[in-house]
């Protein structure tokens, strides 16, 4: 068949060279591949070396529909935005447009969202794996981290804001924690001490210092 470049066993994208077949009119050789989807298919060997050709067609495919189920997700039957979707795009937004509104207590502190969830699918199937309902939610467990996997839950605006009151900051002789902090800190429980300070409306010093009365057997 003359000279040609041997790339039997070379991979291009998801093409495996198989043999050489032949040869087209322009005397280049042509090469039987294996996609990874298990499809065979001959592909001119200039068209692998240049990497146009990929796929046997299914990685289009693949993309394309990626795309089409993205577009479908983000736009529903009345041309409105889905709840979710606008979820995705408020977070992302507090995060990376320092002309956000609420950039500063995002972005501006240093919070991110996860490589992972810049793509909207991603997110998306999380969010419906893990419970994602109209009327819940995207809470971080920790305040000072991201939005990822790890860090993130649905939950009901009461439970949110609940979580940030447990988030809520006191400064005492210079130092400065979470309420559930200092209660770990001075052995007292976490609602005794947000109850002092909340419903007694005691000073910060007389709540962390007055003792817990026990109760005797
Ligand atoms: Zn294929």
């Amino acid at each position: 068949m003359g000279k040609y470049v041997d790339l039997t066993g070379k991979t291009f994208g998801r093409l495996t060279c198989i043999n050489m077949v032949g040869r087209d009119s322009q005397r280049r050789a042509l090469w039987l591949c294996k996609c990874a989807c298990g499809n065979e298919t001959t592909v001119v060997s200039t068209s692998l070396t240049g990497r146009k050709t990929k796929s046997c067609g299914c990685l289009h495919k693949d993309l394309t529909r990626e795309r089409t189920t993205t577009h479908s997700l983000s736009i529903d039957a009345n041309g409105k935005t889905p709840r979710l979707y606008s979820i995705w795009r408020n977070m992302k937004q507090r995060c990376n447009n320092p002309n956000a509104a609420k950039f500063e207590k995002y972005g501006g502190r240093g919070i991110k969202v996860c490589e992972e969830w810049m793509d909207y699918m991603n997110f998306h199937n999380w969010a419906i794996a893990n419970g994602y309902a109209d009327g819940l939610t995207l809470d971080r467990k920790d305040n000072n981290s991201n939005y990822q996997p790890s860090n993130c839950r649905w939950v009901s605006v009461a439970q949110q804001n609940l979580n940030k009151s447990n988030q809520r900051l006191i400064t005492f002789n210079g130092e400065t924690r979470t309420i559930l902090e200092w209660s770990n800190l001075l052995g007292m429980k976490y609602s005794t001490l947000k109850c002092r300070l909340d419903d007694y409306g005691w000073a910060i010093e007389k709540a962390f210092k007055t003792p817990v009365r026990r109760r005797s057997s």
